[in-house]
C-alpha cells in the first residue's frame, strides 16, 4: 500500500547516527512536524540534526490527504463554546500565518510541489451545525460563507466555504524544505531509532544502538511521543482512516477541497495526474487502530467513492493514522526542561505541523508566536477534556484488561489471517501467511502492555491503546512504541491450523 505521494517523489537515503556528537537542537522525527521545525531553527543559525527511526517522511506525512487550510470541519464552533473566543480566533491565526508561510517557502525556494488555491468545504445534512460553524469561524476572523451549491457530483444540505485556500503534494514540498534546512548546515539521519531522552542542561537524546547527542533542546516530533508514558499519554487518542485514489476525467473534478463528519468521515480533493485526468483523492472512515474489519472499511470508501464519481477500482490505497487531543488542541511547545514537544494534529497536521515550526523556534528563540500559549502541552482545560479523558480512560483499561480475558482459547487461524490466542497462559498474535507459515510473536505491545489487534487489509498488528504497529514478525512499523513484539513458539499441532491453550 504506497501512498500516491510516496510514490510519485524521489526518496533520498540518509545515513545512520553512529557516533556520539553534540549540536544546538535534535529533532527526533522526520515528518512535516520534524522537518519544518528544523528548518525554522536552522534559519535562526542553530546547528541542528534530524534523526529519524525508519525512512524520512514515510510516516503519516507520506500518508496524508495533503489539504492546507485553516477550516477542520467544525472545530471553531467546538473552540468557541469550549475554550472560549479568543481561542478559536489564535487557532485560526496560527492556521492562516502557515497556510500564508507554506505559500511565502513555495516562493522563496521555488519548490515545484503542485501547489493549487482551492476553497475549502464543510458539508453537512444539519444546516444548524453549518450556520454555527459560519458564524463561530467568522468570529474567528475567517471570513466563511454557508453555501448550498458545490462542485460535488450530489446535493448538499448546507456546505461552510472558506475561500482561498490551498492542496499541495506535501513531499515534493518538503523535499525542497529539507534541501533549504540543508543548506542551513542541518544534517539528517535515518534508520536511527531514539529509545531514551534526558532533559537538562545539556539535554541528551541515546539511539538504540547507543549513541549520545548532547543538545541545547530536543524536539520530539515522533507522532505520538515515544518516551512520555504518564503525562500527554493520557490526552491523545490515536485513529486510524483510509485513503482511495483513482483517475477522473478532468471535466468532472469538484474543484474543491470537501469534508464531512457523516457516513464515517467522508474527505474529497483532486491532485494533477497524467493529461487530461485529475487524480481523485477521498479518505474516511476512521476508527481506532487495532479494530478488526479494516478490508471491510476499504470497499465501503471504495464503493461510495464510485458511487458518486466516474471510477473504477482504485489505481492507489493506502491508510494512516493520526492522534486527536481531549480538548481538541494540538500539543506545541515546551514539556520538560529543554524538551518540546509537537503532536495532536486531530488530522490537521499539514498547516499545523508547519505552525509546530513557527512555534517551537520562536520559543527556542525567545521570540514565541503571540498563539504559542494557546498550544502549551501543560494546559489543563478540565471542564472541556474531562469527558473524553474518561472515555480514552476507558478505552485503554478495556484493552488492557478486557482484551486480555477475550484472548481465544481453542481456535483456527486460515491462510492470509491473523487472530490472538492465549498460549501457555499468555495472548499470542498469530499471523499465518497465504503459503500456511505461521508467524507468531507476543501480543502484548512493548510500549504500554495493551493488547494488539489484526489489521486484516496491511496485514499487521495495530495497538487500540496508543497506536503502535507493527509487522507480523513483531518489527516496529510505527510508534510509540521501540521495542519490537517478542517471538514465541507454537504448541506442536500448530499446521493443523489448530491451535488449544495448553
Ligand atoms: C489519512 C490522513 C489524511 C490526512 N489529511 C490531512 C489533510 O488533508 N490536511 C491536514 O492538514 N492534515 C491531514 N492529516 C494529518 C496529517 O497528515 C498529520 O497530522 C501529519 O502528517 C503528522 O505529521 P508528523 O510529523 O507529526 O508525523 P509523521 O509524519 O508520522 O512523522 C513522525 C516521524 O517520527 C518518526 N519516529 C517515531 N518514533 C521515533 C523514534 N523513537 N526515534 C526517531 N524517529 C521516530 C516516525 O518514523 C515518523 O517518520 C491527515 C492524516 C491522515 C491519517
Amino acid at each position: 500500500m504506497t501512498s500516491y505521494w510516496v510514490q510519485t517523489s524521489r526518496a533520498q537515503p540518509y545515513p545512520v547516527l553512529s557516533q556520539n556528537t553534540v549540536a544546538d537542537v535534535v529533532v527526533i522525527g522526520a515528518g512535516i512536524a520534524g522537518i519544518s521545525c528544523a528548518r525554522e531553527l536552522a534559519r535562526t543559525g542553530r546547528s541542528v540534526i534530524v534523526i529519524e527511526a525508519r525512512r524520512v517522511l514515510k510516516g503519516v506525512t507520506g500518508n496524508t490527504t495533503a489539504k492546507l487550510t485553516s477550516l477542520h470541519t467544525l472545530i471553531y464552533a467546538r473552540l468557541a463554546g469550549s475554550l472560549g473566543a479568543q481561542a478559536a480566533r489564535q487557532y485560526a491565526q496560527a492556521q492562516q500565518d502557515a497556510l500564508a508561510h507554506v505559500r511565502a517557502t513555495v516562493e522563496e525556494l521555488g519548490i515545484d510541489c503542485d501547489l493549487e488555491q482551492r476553497s475549502a468545504y464543510t458539508y453537512s445534512t444539519d444546516a444548524d451545525e453549518i450556520r454555527a460553524e459560519v458564524e463561530a469561524a467568522n468570529a474567528a476572523g475567517l471570513q466563511a460563507n454557508l453555501v448550498t451549491t458545490t462542485g460535488l457530483p450530489f446535493p448538499v444540505v448546507a456546505a461552510v466555504r472558506l475561500e482561498d485556500q490551498a492542496q499541495f503534494h506535501p513531499l515534493r514540498y518538503l523535499h525542497g524544505v529539507i534541501e533549504d534546512l540543508q543548506r542551513h548546515g542541518g544534517q539528517i539521519f535515518e534508520d536511527t531509532c531514539v529509545v531514551k531522552l534526558q532533559p537538562g542542561t545539556p539535554a541528551r537524546v541515546t539511539t538504540e544502538s547507543g549513541v549520545v547527542v548532547e543538545t541545547g533542546a530536543i524536539v520530539v516530533a515522533t507522532h505520538f511521543p515515544f518516551h512520555d508514558k504518564v503525562g500527554l499519554v493520557t490526552r491523545l487518542v490515536p485513529r486510524r482512516e483510509l485513503v482511495v485514489a483513482a483517475p477522473i476525467p478532468k471535466d468532472v473534478d469538484p474543484e474543491g477541497m470537501y469534508i464531512t463528519r457523516e457516513q464515517g468521515v467522508r474527505s474529497v480533493r483532486t491532485a494533477p495526474h497524467k493529461r487530461g485526468e485529475r487524480l481523485l483523492i477521498v479518505t474516511g472512515e476512521i476508527y481506532r487502530p487495532g479494530t478488526p474489519g479494516v478490508s471491510e472499511r476499504f470497499d465501503r470508501l471504495t464503493e461510495w467513492a464510485q458511487r458518486h464519481f466516474p471510477i473504477g477500482q482504485p489505481s492507489h490505497r493506502w491508510s494512516a493514522q493520526d492522534n486527536d487531543t481531549t480538548d481538541g488542541m494540538p500539543y506545541i511547545g515546551t514539556i520538560a526542561e529543554n524538551v518540546y514537544v509537537a503532536t495532536g494534529f486531530g488530522g490537521w497536521g499539514m498547516t499545523n505541523g508547519v505552525a509546530s515550526g513557527r512555534i517551537i523556534a520562536g520559543e527556542v528563540d525567545g521570540t514565541p508566536m503571540p498563539w504559542a500559549g494557546l498550544f502549551d502541552p501543560g494546559r489543563v482545560h478540565l471542564k472541556a477534556e474531562a469527558g473524553e479523558l474518561l472515555r480514552n480512560a476507558a478505552t485503554v483499561t478495556k484493552h488492557f484488561i478486557g482484551d486480555r480475558i477475550q484472548a481465544k482459547r481453542d481456535m483456527v487461524v486460515e491462510p492470509g489471517t491473523g487472530d490472538v490466542v492465549r498460549v501457555d497462559g499468555a495472548p499470542v498474535a498469530v499471523y499465518r501467511d497465504p503459503d500456511g507459515t505461521p508467524h507468531a510473536v507476543s501480543a502484548v505491545c512493548t510500549h504500554l502492555g495493551c493488547i494488539v489487534g489484526f489489521n486484516d487489509a496491511e496485514s499487521t498488528w495495530d495497538c487500540p491503546c496508543h497506536g503502535s504497529r507493527f509487522d507480523v514478525n513483531g518489527y516496529v512499523l510505527q510508534g510509540p512504541a521501540v521495542e519490537p513484539l517478542e517471538a514465541r513458539t507454537l504448541p506442536q499441532d500448530w499446521m493443523a491450523g489448530r491451535i488449544s491453550e495448553r
